[in-house]
């Protein structure tokens, strides 16, 4: 057996990722419907009923719109930070919260989750990195910023899915509204290509294998941009490296033995 992820869809139009090892499997964010969820975990062949948790990164609806219907259904524990549990009117009756206190870490079965703050405009948002067997994915969607705390969780990672949200000379180019390119843009916001892939530079390593990038904005970037940059930051072949799609999201990347 293996420690793997796939991508359900990644975008602001929805957002999930299931991980899985010989013992557990959870699901980071669910931004969309009851429908679209059970369709897109049955092109991955996940068995709904095997999951043993939801975990947030945060209240924005592209990834907590789908949570708490689904978590009733399947009787999941929803596992997210206080903050985000009170901002988000959706989980309010939600009896299956499971504080994440001071971005503690906590085991589901065979696998550590490691909270970690990031710099977006939400309440309290986290995103996560999961261990299992000495193999160490990094999670990193919806930040504006990166932060030094930030590197040195994501260093030593077997595996990356990481936000290419936007280039930033089409966004300032765009059609889009003055202040949402200042939100979009901003410390607080998303981040944009150059920076995701200085911030690889910065935290790759000899154990990594995987890059996906997430995250992207459909106007205002361009999957080979996001591919050129990742391949010169890591001194990969384009070809080894994956972008998670809206409408398809990623298949199973395996991040090591479990
Ligand atoms: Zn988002
Ligand atoms: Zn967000």
């Amino acid at each position: 057996m293996t420690f793997k992820f796939a991508s359900l869809g990644s975008g602001s139009q929805g957002n999930g990722l299931i991980v899985s090892s010989d013992e557990a499997q959870v699901l980071v964010d669910c931004g969309f419907s009851m429908l679209e969820t059970e369709k897109r975990l049955s092109r991955l062949d996940v068995d709904a009923t095997q999951i043993d948790a939801v975990i947030v990164t945060h209240e924005h609806g592209d990834h907590v719109g789908g949570v708490a219907g689904f978590a009733k259904k399947y009787a999941l524990p929803v596992y997210c930070t206080p903050g985000t549990f009170l901002a988000s009117p959706k989980l309010a009756n939600l009896n299956s919260f499971q504080p994440i206190k001071g971005y503690a870490s906590f085991k589901i079965k065979n696998l550590l989750i490691q909270p970690y703050p990031v710099p977006h405009d939400a309440r309290e948002p986290s995103q996560f990195t999961i261990t299992c067997a000495h193999e160490k994915l990094g999670i990193l969607t919806d930040c504006g910023s990166i932060t030094p705390h930030m590197e040195l969780q994501l260093t030593g990672c077997s595996a990356l899915f990481i936000e290419f949200n936007h280039d930033a000379d089409m966004l300032k180019r765009s059609q889009y509204p003055l202040a949402l390119k200042e939100r979009i843009s901003g410390r607080f916001g998303h981040i944009s290509n150059s920076i995701a892939a200085k911030l690889l530079d910065r935290i790759k390593g000899p154990q990594l294998k995987h890059v996906v990038a997430a995250h992207l904005s459909k106007e205002n970037n361009d999957p080979s941009i996001v591919r050129r940059l990742i391949a010169d930051a890591l001194g990969w072949s384009e070809d080894g490296i994956d972008i998670a799609t809206q409408e398809l999201g990623v298949d199973w990347r395996i991040v090591g033995p479990a």
